[in-house]
């Protein structure tokens, strides 16, 4: 990452965006850990990553979650890094169902880039649904959430080998963990 100011604005902005929200069934841990646990886990696996994929992963739940625009992105962070995260971004007008399953259709469509954090997306979420930070979820739920990234990570097909052995090792561990 060559430019820290800009890493430094993208995690103040995206902080101050999530700063009402808690990961989902997890009271005490503020939002923010999540994107920074993707962003880390992109930079373990991918040490050349551009400074756009750095920023957009930080920002990647920035327009889903928040009163955030794709505009507002454009305007701080410019085109490049504001596609990426259009990309990673589902459309809220759908009913939940619906954007899950476009999710698996378009995952084949997206950018590398987009590639890269919606699959670092899955695996720090599988961490966190199976993990010690076990989610209020019911085990079905939790199920459920492992089925459907399975499904989107195939989509993905082969673009990173070590990143889709990684996710599957996760989903494997998970499912022996998962209560
Ligand atoms: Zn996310």
């Amino acid at each position: 990452m060559a430019n820290l100011q800009l890493l430094f604005r993208a995690l103040n902005y995206s902080a101050e965006q999530h700063k009402a929200q808690r990961r989902k069934g997890m009271e005490s841990v503020p939002y923010i850990n999540h994107p920074i646990k993707v962003t880390a886990i992109i930079s373990q696996f991918i040490p050349q990553a551009s400074d756009e994929l750095i920023v957009a992963s930080i920002l990647h739940d920035v327009v889903e979650d928040t009163d955030a625009t794709i505009d507002d992105i454009k305007n701080m962070f410019g085109d490049t890094i504001a596609g990426i995260v259009q990309e990673v971004t589902d459309d809220k007008s759908l009913p939940k169902a619906e954007s899950k399953r476009k999710q698996i259709e378009n995952a084949s469509k997206l950018s590398l880039n987009a590639k890269i954090i919606r699959i670092c997306d899955k695996i720090a979420n599988v961490r966190d649904i199976c993990g010690e930070n076990i989610p209020d979820w019911d085990y079905k739920t939790k199920i459920e959430y492992l089925n459907w990234a399975e499904e989107v990570v195939k989509g993905l097909s082969d673009f990173h080998e070590e990143l889709q052995f990684t996710f599957k090792d996760e989903v494997r561990w998970g499912r022996l963990k998962v209560k």
